[in-house]
């Protein structure tokens, strides 16, 4: 059976419902899926209760964006929905998220492009809302062709519209993980920006030091040869290496639940070496 560990639904940046999520398992072969909306585990309920019916091995996760540089993303799974240590902050991140938003809608309005909080309520339907959703509002709008063209023109990094919020720091988000009893691991790490491995290696140790476990190496997006560069790294450095597809539905067209582009393949091993690590 397929393994798919980094996916997103309507309670975050995802276009399909939860159900709609366990559905697309089925459909692709999916046996083990874990749910990683964007710092809220509102969409676990609808989840789980659409899975009871399946043989879908689903697991409860969310995404962090933490404190850093460039852009590093921690995928925490096992976690608990509830209250518990990691739990109890994701409100505040999702607090910080909606003053964020407010602050890039700003940025754009004066740039003439108008997206007001409606419209991005509209568009996101509640939970955790982000530069996706504003994105989309921006091609609905004619302002920008596609979302990437919104992201590259006005809403990444060093864009007019981008505006950074509070978020946790590696050693702060990786420590409560941990005392929740969740298994850390870090997302695409790519987007850390590190070219060099020298550079690349004392992130790592110090990111295991916090107590990471696992290293996204079979990413949708990354090429073989890559995944088997990061699948190697996460071995020298005692990491596991696991894979999603960071399904997001409309919102990144191309990529496919447990599929990727059409070459994902995450071992279920994988899955056993992480579930050694729940607290
Ligand atoms: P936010 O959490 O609101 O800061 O938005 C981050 C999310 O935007 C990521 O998880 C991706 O889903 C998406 N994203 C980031 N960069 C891009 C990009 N260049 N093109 C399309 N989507 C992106
Ligand atoms: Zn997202
Ligand atoms: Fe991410
Ligand atoms: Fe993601």
């Amino acid at each position: 059976m397929g393994v798919d560990l980094h996916v997103h639904s309507t309670a975050s940046d995802g276009s399909a419902t939860p159900t709609r999520l366990v559905e697309l398992a089925g459909e692709a072969g999916v046996g083990t899926l874990a749910l990683t909306d964007h710092d809220t585990q509102e969409g676990w309920e609808e989840a789980r209760r659409a899975a009871q019916a399946t043989g879908l091995d689903l697991i409860p996760g969310v995404e962090l964006s933490l404190e850093y540089e460039g852009g590093m993303h921690l995928l925490v799974l096992w976690l608990e929905p509830g209250p518990g240590p990691l739990q109890d902050r994701l409100e505040w991140l999702r607090l910080q998220r909606d003053e964020r938003n407010t602050r890039i809608l700003d940025n754009l309005r004066q740039h003439d492009l108008v997206v007001t909080a409606e419209d991005l309520m509209e568009e996101a339907g509640g939970g955790s809302v982000g530069r996706p959703h504003i994105a989309a509002v921006m091609v609905a709008k004619g302002y920008v062709p596609d979302i990437s063209t919104a992201f590259d023109i006005w809403l990444a990094r060093g864009r007019p519209g981008y505006s950074t919020r509070p978020r946790l720091a590696p050693a702060e988000a990786i420590g409560l993980a941990r005392e929740s009893g969740a298994v850390p691991i870090l997302a695409h790490p790519h987007t850390l920006g590190i070219n060099r491995a020298e550079d690349m290696a004392r992130q790592l140790e110090e990111l295991r030091g916090y107590g990471l476990i696992g290293l996204e190496a079979i990413y949708a997006a990354y090429h073989r040869h890559e995944r088997e560069g990061y699948i190697d790294l996460a071995r020298r450095f005692g990491l596991v290496p696991t894979g999603g597809s960071d399904y997001h539905g409309s919102y990144k067209p191309g990529i496919g639940l447990g599929v990727g582009y059409g070459d994902l393949e995450v071992p279920e091993t994988v899955v056993d070496e992480l579930a050694a690590h729940i607290g």
